[in-house]
């Protein structure tokens, strides 16, 4: 795996701050081939980058993690999304069935136990699979809440032990829209109805057309991630 001291990190970061996300993209696939893999729950973020990979035909995979608790809406746009890029997305996700991990813990554990119940969908799979991968690319931005504000485009993962590459970490969210439009790419409907960020089915709420944009995830919860991007995560 490549590895870079902080100050060559830094260097990097100062560069891609002015670098545009495909030019960021493309020095990912020289770096890392196909051991480097995009990330995605298929929101705008993420499919603006599909768009930039397919577009200039990269090698670098795709996957998405699949807690079974997704949107019909997201399913729909998945199977969408793979004609649409004529692409296949490797589905991530946890060997334990929803009624196991009733009978084992408790029915509908996102309400009670909700950070237990991402680090068996989502945290433990995304690390299993990351395994195998020297990078991961995701869409998130520093624009999205305030957990995120200090987000690097290159930094390493302790937890995952890859190089997490945030290539739209300095976008707007109005500027990834005007991509998807002007672009005419295909996104979820949902975000027509009051969901701007779209997550697990049980844990996403409508919001009102001034609130933030992360507000209706687990609403009404002391959470505001579901832990895949936080670095120092514990077994829960
Ligand atoms: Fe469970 Fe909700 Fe996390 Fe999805 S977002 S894994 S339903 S707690």
């Amino acid at each position: 795996m490549n590895r870079w001291t902080p100050e060559e990190v830094h260097d990097l970061n100062h560069r891609f701050e002015t670098t545009n996300p495909t030019d960021i993209l493309k020095w990912i696939s020289n770096q890392f081939g196909t051991k480097a893999a995009l990330g995605t729950g298929f929101g705008p973020s993420g499919i603006l980058l599909l768009n930039m990979i397919s577009k200039n035909k990269m090698n670098i995979p795709f996957f998405y993690l699949d807690t079974d608790l997704l949107f019909g809406e997201t399913y729909k746009l998945r199977d969408e999304l793979e004609t649409y890029f004529d692409l296949t997305f490797e589905r991530v996700s946890t060997p334990l069935s929803l009624n196991e991990q009733a009978i084992k813990y408790q029915s509908e554990l996102w309400k009670k136990n909700p950070n237990k119940c991402c680090y068996l969908r989502k945290v433990v799979p995304l690390k299993n699979y990351l395994i195998h991968k020297d990078a991961w690319i995701t869409g998130i931005r520093r624009q999205q809440t305030d957990t995120r504000f200090d987000t690097k485009i290159i930094q390493w993962d302790p937890f995952n032990e890859v190089w997490k590459i945030n290539p739209l970490a300095n976008w707007t969210s109005d500027e990834v829209w005007t991509y998807i439009h002007i672009n005419e790419l295909p996104y979820n409907p949902l975000h027509d109805n009051g969901y701007p960020s779209i997550g697990c089915q049980p844990c996403t709420n409508q919001v009102a057309s001034d609130d933030h944009e992360r507000a209706g995830r687990w609403s009404g919860m002391d959470k505001t991630e579901c832990g895949i991007h936080i670095s120092t995560q514990k077994d829960q």
